[in-house]
């Protein structure tokens, strides 16, 4: 049988359809019949809140015509993408996974869904999530969990898990997700695909619904580092509407992802292998090394002395940033609107009370007592200065000849559905590999290194603010030596 269309690398979609071999239409077709059969009907992954057949075929129709009116070449051209259901878009609800914006739409477009649009990319539907971005399983979304399409039994991780798990099975080729602690990178690694959190600031965040501003970035899914990457290429670059974009050009990837690893550092920073470490998952880890090195790279090890206080740091930040965020989900503006209420304040309180689900209420409880004027020096000044302390273990390491750092994504592969959700700290401690790189600013791609009983295991390389290029030539070569 051929290879369906939306399973080839985006680079091939959209060559064929940039030069007339074949349709966006037809590409979209493909890609929405196989989603729709297998998103209805019992055992469905539940990786989308909304998708829409027909406006996705019509959005490939306007990308025939103006290829056929000599658009010229279109990076993403006929490209099929899924979104993380808090990037905002114009034609479809923007809900968050949460019951309080069930009903949203938006009346603007993201920065990076108007950049895929403009790329040829046809936006096929918005992905299931955790709460608000909130979790690391999915099963905190107000939509029902989403399955993992490896084992249905169990967790695609989160928070971008539909994102994740609608690439894994096939669905699209590609998809954005956010990360904050790890929102990307551990959803891929636990479907075994590819995910890149970019540098804080790389990617604009207008239009993304806000969580934790000064973690948030918007991420890659793809089949390959190469598909995350073109993404990235594409998504990134300053803009305008948001003053955290920096005013550096988007990377161009192309050459690393032929570049090689010969004489590259790569660091192995011994926090990130503690003796507790499933040691199946530390075993592939290894073996990812030992290619790494086969391929001419020196393995070094390191240290990040300020690793055990991530977790901790990340849920006082963390939290006190969405306590001030979500502050405006107060059923006058936004969303859903408690009815019968009695009081201005009782409008509030009803809303919340029914809008938010317990995890988010726990966290703005969490952020709110963080932030109060008795505490605030002790948890959220505390938090702030080993924050900076985590960022330096890092430039210390960088400035050292280190050019990328090498680990586990995730402590272990999925785990089952249920089976986390009545224990918040273990939930927690799902991004103790991950939270790192949003703390310091730093980027972060998970990438497949192989199963543990059938399940994907992830491998994480970090890099230098803005050396997206370094982690990927490492990610590809990598790739390329696992595939021979
Ligand atoms: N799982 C982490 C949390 O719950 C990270 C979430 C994210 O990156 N959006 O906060």
């Amino acid at each position: 049988m051929p290879q369906p269309s939306h399973r080839m690398p985006l680079r091939r979609i959209a060559a064929e359809v940039g030069a007339g071999r074949r349709s966006a239409v037809s590409v979209i077709r493909e890609a929405c019949a196989e989603l729709i059969r297998s998103e209805n009907g019992p055992g469905a992954l539940n990786a989308f809140i909304t998708f829409n057949f027909e406006g996705a075929e019509a959005a490939a129709a306007a990308v025939d015509a103006s290829i056929a009116a000599g658009a010229g070449a279109l990076p993403l051209a006929g490209v099929p993408v899924a979104l993380k259901d808090n990037i905002c878009t114009l034609d479809f609800p923007t809900t968050c996974g949460s019951r309080i914006l069930a009903n949203y739409r938006s009346p603007f477009e993201a920065t990076v869904v108007r950049r895929l649009r403009a790329a040829g990319a046809v936006v096929v539907g918005k992905t299931n999530m955790d709460e608000f971005a909130m979790g690391s399983s999915t099963e905190n979304s107000a939509f029902g969990p989403t399955r993992n399409p490896h084992d249905r039994e169990r967790v695609p991780g989160g928070s971008s898990g539909g994102s994740a798990a609608a690439v894994a099975a096939g669905f699209v080729p590609a998809a954005l997700g956010s990360d904050t602690g790890g929102s990307v990178r551990q959803p891929a690694a636990l479907c075994g695909v590819v995910g890149i959190k970019p540098t804080y600031g790389r990617v604009s965040r207008y239009g993304l619904v806000a969580f934790a501003s000064s973690l948030d970035q918007i991420g890659t899914f793809g089949r390959s580092v190469e598909d995350a990457a073109l993404l990235l290429e594409v998504i990134a670059g300053p803009d305008p509407f948001d003053s955290t974009s920096a005013p550096i050009e988007a990377p161009q990837l192309a050459e690393s992802l032929e570049g090689g690893v010969q004489g590259l550092v790569v660091g192995v920073p011994r926090e990130y292998f503690p003796p507790e470490l499933d040691e199946r998952v530390a075993r592939l880890c290894r073996d990812a090394l030992e290619r790494l090195r086969a391929a001419g790279a020196e393995i070094r090890d390191v240290s990040l002395p300020h690793t055990r206080y991530a977790i901790p740091t990340y849920y006082v930040i963390a939290p006190a940033e969405a306590s001030s965020n979500l502050a405006r989900y107060d059923g006058v503006r936004y969303g859903v609107r408690a009815l019968g209420a009695e009081s201005t304040t009782s409008v509030y309180e009803e809303t919340r009370q029914l809008g938010f689900g317990p995890e988010v209420k726990r966290r703005i409880m969490l952020g709110t007592y963080a932030l109060s004027a008795g505490y605030y020096d002790e948890y959220y000044g505390t938090a702030l200065r080993m924050r900076a302390r985590i960022a330096r273990d890092f430039t210390e390491v960088f400035a050292s000849g280190v050019d990328v750092i090498f680990t586990p994504t995730t402590p272990s592969p999925a785990f089952r559905l249920g089976e986390k959700v009545g224990d918040p700290y273990q939930m927690y401690l799902s991004d103790i590999f991950t939270v790192t790189a949003n703390l310091a600013g730093i980027p972060g791609l998970s990438l497949p290194i192989g199963r543990v009983d059938g399940l994907p295991v992830g491998g994480q390389f970090l890099a230098d603010r803005w050396d997206e290029a370094t982690m990927i030539r490492a990610a590809a070569a990598l790739e390329r030596a696992m595939g021979e």
